[in-house]
């Protein structure tokens, strides 16, 4: 029982770090580094709180060194899940009555956690498993993770203020109750954050959580999971598995309890588990909420006002940071006529001083892509650029897998607007560029709004101000995070939402109080404080 209206701290952004030379937070990563690189790591599932181990053990390499093994994760099967439903049921009722106020503490002391003893940790195990730099590992597994943690605490507070009018004699209330049933969170490879977050913002409103994370992560999701543990969550809350996607989804989706699937990761992954919840929406207690965040086809749409140089740079660090493996990268480019010779020898100059290698080595901006499937895919596109006539590779196109999976930055230039590169998600280190006739920026805002079926990020770069006007409403449907004379990557908590549209999502909107309403089930309750006795109202006597 809560004996005081409370107030959460109000969050501000963790600052990052800048890991230069001399700091002790870089001395204190490479010692992190180096201490994770001299063991292997047995990775349990965790279940109620339990660590569970099974007889298949899956070795863990970084993408960068594969002769390196990291560890071994236990694979799970259907018991598994059925053993993680069963937990995550059983710490229901207590969770969801636990005050708001405890819930909130537990991950504002795993925020501070984070921000000090954990840092080195997460963002060291997020380098060596996801080939990430250091500052790449600082923004995400650091930074954006406290951030979701801080700020959703503050969210969580202002829901519960959210309160309805009253009538005199009247007390009107809204109880914003958790979900009748358990969440699935199935997280993607490439942030560390998302897949905190994809459990923690369900689990702060009082919800009880499946995690499915991606093979690809499980590295990092045993330190988030050790950190939830030492922030005192509740053993059952948050359980963690390691299926194969279809074998926990078979289960959770036939399941009358599955109240909600946050998920992040592939459009067509996504689609697919719409369609199975459609198909089985019968056999569930509640309609379950789908919050859905996915592919981009992510533009940089440059005018011939546009400041080439800031446009160089947008395209070097929108398109290559973490390899292009951001779902915001910037993948497609529209330049002027006028102005790609500049931006081409701008580009040329930047990408001649980037390296690419292990990300222990701090002076890499480019690390390896995740795995082989990502390669193979990536790197088939370059191939099938090279050969067409319709592209020419101006930058980078080499690859390579012996020791890790290595993509170089790659630039291909399309000499048809519809190029299979302009079109499709690729996620990896290749930007498109279409190079159009001044006189037709106004088709090219047209191709710009119509060439893909996604919708999650995009720049414009102008300095013409009438431009800027017009463009930002013929955009207005073609991304949800929308960027002036900016890269379209590194949305800030609390500062830019994140989340796309038509087929890059349900745009929810991570990182804001939007996406926390969809783990609520509001009750109004009316308290009439002075009930009518009498059935007959006034206007039944005629005199
Ligand atoms: P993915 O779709 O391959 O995998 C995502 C998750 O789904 C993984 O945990 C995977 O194991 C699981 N999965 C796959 N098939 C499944 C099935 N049949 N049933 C249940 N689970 C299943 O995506 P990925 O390669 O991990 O991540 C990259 C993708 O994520 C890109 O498309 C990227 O654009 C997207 N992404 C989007 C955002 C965003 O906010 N819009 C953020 C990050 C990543």
């Amino acid at each position: 029982m809560s004996l005081g209206i409370f107030k959460i701290p109000t969050p501000k952004n963790e600052p990052v770090l800048s890991y230069a030379p001399g700091s002790k937070e870089k001395e204190e990563l490479k010692k992190e580094l180096a201490r994770l690189k001299s063991v292997q790591v047995d990775i349990p599932m965790y279940i109620n709180g339990k660590e569970v181990r099974t007889e298949e053990k899956i070795s863990i390499h970084p993408p960068h060194e594969i002769s390196h093994t990291l560890g071994h994760y236990h694979k799970g099967d259907s018991s598994h899940v059925n053993a993680a439903i069963d937990a995550a049921l059983k710490a229901r009722t207590a969770w969801e009555l636990m005050p708001w106020e405890d819930r909130a503490a537990v991950f504002l002391k795993a925020a501070d956690l984070l921000a000090g003893p954990y840092r080195a940790r997460m963002n060291a195990a997020t380098m060596l498993g996801q080939s990430k730099n250091a500052y790449q590992a600082e923004i995400d597994a650091a930074c954006e993770m406290i951030d979701f943690f801080r700020f959703n605490a503050k969210y969580m507070e202002e829901i519960y203020h959210i309160q309805p009018e009253s009538a005199p004699g009247i007390w009107n209330r809204l109880e914003h109750r958790p979900l009748e049933g358990f969440v699935f969170a199935i997280s993607p490879f490439n942030f560390t954050s998302i897949a905190a977050n994809l459990c923690a913002a369900p689990a702060m409103l009082g919800n009880v959580v499946v995690w499915k994370p991606a093979e690809t992560q499980i590295y990092s999701a045993k330190v988030i999971m050790e950190l939830f543990k030492e922030a005192g969550l509740p053993d059952g809350v948050i359980n963690l598995i390691y299926t194969d996607g279809p074998v926990a989804g078979d289960i959770v989706f036939e399941h009358p309890e599955f109240a909600g699937l946050h998920f992040t990761g592939s459009t067509g992954v996504f689609q697919q588990l719409w369609k199975l919840i459609g198909n089985n929406i019968h056999k569930y207690n509640t309609y379950p909420r789908i919050v859905g965040e996915t592919g981009g086809k992510d533009f940089i749409l440059a005018h011939p006002s546009a400041d080439a140089d800031a446009l160089s740079t947008a395209i070097v660090r929108g398109a290559f940071e973490f390899q292009g493996q951001k779902c915001s990268a910037a993948s497609r480019a529209y330049v002027p006529e006028s102005m790609w010779a500049k931006v081409k020898a701008n580009i040329g100059q930047d990408l001649s001083n980037i390296t690419m290698g292990n990300p222990e080595d701090f002076t890499h901006f480019v690390n390896a892509v995740i795995d082989e499937r990502a390669f193979d895919k990536i790197s088939s596109y370059i191939a099938a650029a090279k050969k067409s006539k319709d592209a020419e590779i101006v930058f980078g196109g080499n690859y390579n897998k012996s020791e890790g999976y290595f993509i170089e930055p790659t630039i291909i230039l399309a000499k048809t607007p519809d190029y299979t590169t302009l079109c499709e998600e690729i996620f990896g280190p290749v930007l498109t560029i279409y190079v159009y006739p001044d006189s037709q920026f106004d088709e090219t805002v047209t191709l710009v709004d119509q060439t893909s079926p996604y919708a999650l990020t995009g720049a414009i770069f102008a300095q013409d101000r009438e431009v800027i006007t017009a463009t930002n409403i013929k955009l207005r449907n073609a991304a949800g995070n929308y960027y002036i004379n900016d890269k379209p990557t590194g949305a800030v908590v609390g500062q830019q939402p994140f989340g796309g549209g038509r087929a890059s999502g349900t745009n929810d909107k991570a990182g804001s109080i939007l996406n926390l309403f969809r783990w609520i089930s509001p009750r109004t309750m009316k308290e009439n404080l002075n009930p009518p006795k009498d059935y007959r109202y006034p206007f039944l006597q005629e005199k």
